[in-house]
């Protein structure tokens, strides 16, 4: 198999990236030089700046915090797109913006590049098992050429639409995860007000209708454990909110939901910041309810 780069090795990055190693000839690059000499493997080349890793590569998968870094790495200054070979493909795992993607692939395609994007949907728990859900935006025929790759990921590949219709329907499910989250922490904080012990009321919510990934993952694996930690920072989850909260201003929809949900998002980023851990939700809801949620 040809080169393969993989660029951003962070919280999700890096669990993807992991899943390649010794199935591709694989190179890998983070701004982070300390992390990027963490992959210093046999089997793994660590290239020392972004030109090293493209003349190394025809396929190349991204998964860095924004869309706006995404364009910084391929077409600014010293970007890849000019040092890669004609017909690569580049695939952008990021959870980005729909309409900067488009905007990307037709610019890459000015230097015979393919563009793909492929965001993921299951937590870095869910990349390390194989098992997370990668959406892809692309033409059949690209789809058809990322696929392989993308299969030795996940065996849950699914192709979305046109280029752009991954990161629609990634933003649209972590409107959705933040919303059932929220609900989540709401019910159980009430339940325990109730004298409900919060496992229990996970656990019950759990085998009944009001099921959700909180009630399945969430909580069970960072919250009652007392592990507060999910490796998906508040930033990140307000930057795909709000994404997904302009995509429905521009289909002139009210969001009514979304918008309740991303005002809690906002009080969690006011209290614990900006770099906090999504974990970091169930300390708001303590702290505004009274309600013990953690062991
Ligand atoms: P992170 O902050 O843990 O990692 C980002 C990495 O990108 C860092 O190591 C950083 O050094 C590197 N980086 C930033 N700019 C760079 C550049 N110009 N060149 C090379 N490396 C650069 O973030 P993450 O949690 O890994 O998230 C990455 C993307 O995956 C985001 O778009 C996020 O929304 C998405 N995502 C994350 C999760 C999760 O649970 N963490 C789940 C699904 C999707």
């Amino acid at each position: 198999m040809k080169g393969v780069g993989f660029i951003g090795l962070g919280n999700m990055g890096g669990a993807l990236a992991s899943r390649l190693i010794g199935k591709v000839p694989l190179t890998v690059y983070d701004l982070n030089s300390e992390l990027a000499m963490s992959w210093d493997k046999p089997e793994i080349t660590v290239a020392k700046d972004l030109r090293e890793l493209s003349r190394k590569c025809e396929i190349v998968l991204l998964c860095l915090p924004t869309s706006q870094d995404v364009s910084g790495v391929l077409i600014e200054s010293n970007g890849i797109s000019s040092s890669l070979r004609a017909g690569s493909l580049i695939i952008d795992m990021t959870t980005g913006d729909p309409g900067v993607t488009r905007n990307l692939s037709k610019c890459v395609s000015s230097f015979d590049i393919s563009f793909i994007d492929a965001p993921v949907s299951g937590g870095p728990r869910g990349a390390r098992e194989g098992s997370i859900a990668i959406l892809v935006g692309g033409s059949k025929v690209e789809f058809k050429r990322a696929e392989k790759i993308l299969r030795f990921i996940s065996s849950n590949v699914i192709h979305a639409g046109s280029v752009g219709a991954g990161h629609s329907a990634k933003l649209g499910n972590n409107l959705l995860n933040l919303i059932c989250r929220m609900g989540t922490y709401e019910v159980v904080s009430m339940l325990v007000k109730e004298g409900i012990k919060p496992s229990d009321a996970v656990s019950i919510i759990q085998k009944s209708s009001g099921r959700n990934y909180a009630t399945e993952i969430t909580l069970p694996d960072n919250i009652l454990s007392g592990k507060m930690h999910q490796g998906f920072s508040t930033s990140l989850m307000e930057k795909d909110s709000s994404l997904a909260l302009q995509m429905g201003a521009s289909n002139d929809m009210e969001m009514a939901l979304g918008t309740v949900a991303n005002v809690l998002l906002e009080r969690t980023i006011a209290r614990y910041g900006r770099d906090a851990d999504m974990s970091s939700v169930a300390n708001l809801f303590e702290v505004e309810t009274g309600a013990r949620i953690r062991p």
